[in-house]
Order: structure tokens, then C-alpha cells, then sequence
């Protein structure tokens, strides 16, 4: 099964959308930051290497197919493996985005984090769109071993932190992977502005409820 030109057409202009809205936001910057999108063909759409994800041009964001070559569109972000982790190990997961959003990467580079959960369950929201998240070591941009550490932790976790770098968020759709990264940027500013106070967090058994009224794509 494969969707007709339009609806591919239709997702390219989603992404572009997405993007801009992001970068008008200060949540990516320069050239940083990539968006992939799910097709039902096996392939799937990526943003092109170098591009600002402010001013995409949907004719140019990539197309891939099954096997990752190029069909159409400009060359890929050269992290495309980060996206082709996600996306093969978590098969619910329609849309992945990848920023180097601030306070993200703030926590990110933070000495004493737990790396099995970067971010205590803070809100509601937190819980419900992110869940817990792991610290991926770090490793030199376009190591493709970056991908092997995301592949290991992405089935049980629709979003990781890569360490001094930035969070890569899985969702059922492009709306919802772009909500669970804004809403994983917000908790981290949240997480900063309350450093030293010893916040009220939810309590396990709050955790446990929203789980499973609530489970994450
Ligand atoms: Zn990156």
C-alpha cells in the first residue's frame, strides 16, 4: 500500500509547516534540527542535509524508500540514522523530530542526571507525551554507532536525550512528535528553573495512573 502524490505532497508541506514554526520559536536554529515522516510504502520523507528548518522547500525534502535510498528530493540530513532507528523500532511511531533545542541540551549536558531518566515526572503532560528518558552516550556527529545506541533504547522509549546534543522524539504523527519535543523542551526549562529546590514531582502511583489511562505511542 503506498499513498497517492497528493497526500505525499500534503506531508511534505506538513513538515515544511512544522519546521518553520519551529525555527520562528528559537526551538532549532541554523541549520540544526531534522523532521522525518513515516510513508505506508516503507519509506519515509527527511528533511535535506544542511537545510534551515525555517525555510524548507517541500519539493526538496527528501524522499526514501524501503532500503533508504533516494528517490527524490535533496541529499538527507546526515543524521538519518537516528530517524531510521526510531522508525524501524518502534513500528506505531509515525513522525520523528530531532532539535538541539536549548534546555534540552542543557540537561543533556548536566554532571549529575540520572541517564536512565533524565527529567523527574514533573507535569502531567510530561508523563503522558515523553514518559521517561534515557541518556544516549555521547558520540562525534554522523557516528553512525549514535544510531546503534538510539536503536537499543527506542523500543522501550518513544523519546531519548543524546548527551551534549539533543533529543530525538517519536510520535503516532508529525503533530504529536512535534508536541512531545515542545512539551520535553518546556518540562526541561521547568527542570532548570527548579534545580536546587527539591521539587514535588508526581508520585509513582500518579505516574502508574497516567501510564495506563494514557499509554504513549
Ligand atoms: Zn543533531
Amino acid at each position: 500500500m503506498s499513498q497517492s502524490p497528493h497526500e505525499i505532497n500534503r506531508l511534505r508541506e506538513q513538515i515544511a509547516l512544522h519546521g518553520k514554526s519551529l525555527f520562528d520559536r528559537g526551538l532549532t536554529m541554523g541549520s540544526s534540527g531534522n523532521i522525518s515522516q513515516r510513508l505506508e510504502d516503507g519509506g519515509c520523507l527527511m528533511t535535506p542535509t544542511n537545510a534551515c528548518l525555517g525555510r524548507l522547500d517541500p519539493a526538496r525534502i527528501t524522499r526514501l524508500d524501503a532500503q533508504g535510498r533516494v528517490l527524490d528530493g535533496d541529499a538527507p540530513t546526515k543524521e538519518h540514522f537516528l530517524h531510521r532507528a526510531m522508525l524501524e523500532e518502534r513500528p506505531s511511531a509515525g513522525a520523528i523530530v530531532h532539535l538541539h533545542s536549548t534546555h534540552s541540551v542543557a540537561v543533556s549536558c548536566l554532571p549529575d542526571i540520572n541517564p536512565c531518566d533524565c527529567i523527574p515526572p514533573l507535569t502531567a503532560y510530561y508523563v503522558m507525551r515523553v514518559g521517561t528518558l534515557p541518556l544516549v552516550p555521547y558520540h562525534v556527529p554522523g557516528d553512525e554507532r549514535l544510531g546503534d545506541a538510539v536503536r537499543g533504547l527506542a523500543g522501550q522509549h518513544s523519546a531519548v536525550l543524546l548527551a551534549n546534543h539533543g533529543p530525538v522524539v517519536a510520535g503516532k504523527n508529525l503533530d504529536a512528535a512535534v508536541y512531545a519535543t515542545e512539551e520535553l523542551e518546556e518540562t526541561a526549562k521547568l527542570f532548570l528553573l527548579l534545580r536546587g529546590t527539591n521539587p514535588r514531582g508526581l508520585t509513582p502511583e500518579q505516574v502508574d495512573e497516567l501510564n495506563a489511562r494514557y499509554p504513549r505511542d
